[in-house]
């Protein structure tokens, strides 16, 4: 089957599973081809909903867990976003989309070979609305704060307070809590307070950095 026909496929599964609810998010899956993202000898499993290896022992995320963490934090066009841990700069394309051109997302990732990898997927596809910035991402990226939505995606023993702060009044801040088996937390900020929600069980690997492991 081609690729785009097994893109279908997935989105047409996860929206059967609501996890893709609305139309925008079902737009930004079909746009973005996640056989870019993935090793080459990997691409025959792009569109089997599973995290699979990408280097430096970490991850791609599934595509139900984008689609759940995308729906969620409930994504405007032109809005400036931060995302932890860029791995292979797919979940960062899927952003780029629901926020338009204009729209930015930046994204920061600790391991520079696979911040260069992200980097090329993201031309391959032609996606020009993402910024890759290695670093430690436990501690934000407050040049271009704040941001409008946050999100991570490896898990923090607790949520990093510079997140936090460099999250915008209005705002939104998805993080996964915990070690291996870990609870998906949406905190949404509003005339000064934080709630805090609890959006259930996720796996991910370990966010490694200062307010990190
Ligand atoms: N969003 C990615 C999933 C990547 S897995 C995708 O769509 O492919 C999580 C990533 O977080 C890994 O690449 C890991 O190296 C990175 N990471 C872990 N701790 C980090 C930190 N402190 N700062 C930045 N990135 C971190």
């Amino acid at each position: 089957m081609a690729y785009m026909e097994k893109r279908k496929a997935l989105i047409e599964k996860l929206k059967r599973e609501g996890r893709i609810k609305s139309d925008e998010v079902e737009k930004a899956f079909l746009e973005v081809p996640r056989e870019e993202f993935v090793p080459e000898v990997m691409r025959d499993y792009a569109y089997v909903d599973t995290p699979l290896e990408i280097g430096n022992g970490q991850t791609i995320s599934a595509p139900h867990m984008v689609a759940i963490m995308c729906e969620a934090l409930d994504i405007k066009k032109g809005q400036k976003i931060l995302e932890i841990g860029a791995g292979s700069g797919y979940h960062a394309a899927i952003v780029s989309k629901l926020v338009g051109e204009a729209g930015h997302v930046y994204t920061v990732e600790r391991f520079s070979l696979l911040a260069e990898k992200a980097q090329e997927h993201l031309e391959i596809v032609g996606v020009k609305n993402v910024t890759v910035e290695v670093g430690d991402g436990s501690e934000g990226f407050s040049e271009h704060a704040p941001y409008e939505r946050i999100y991570v995606t490896c898990a923090a023993p607790k949520t990093p307070r510079p997140l936090v702060d460099q999250l915008s009044d209005p705002g939104k801040l998805m993080v996964p809590i915990g070690r291996l088996m870990c609870e998906l937390k949406l905190i949404e900020k509003k005339e000064g307070k934080l709630i805090e929600k609890n959006l259930g069980g996720c796996a991910f690997v370990p966010l490694v950095g200062k307010h990190g492991f």
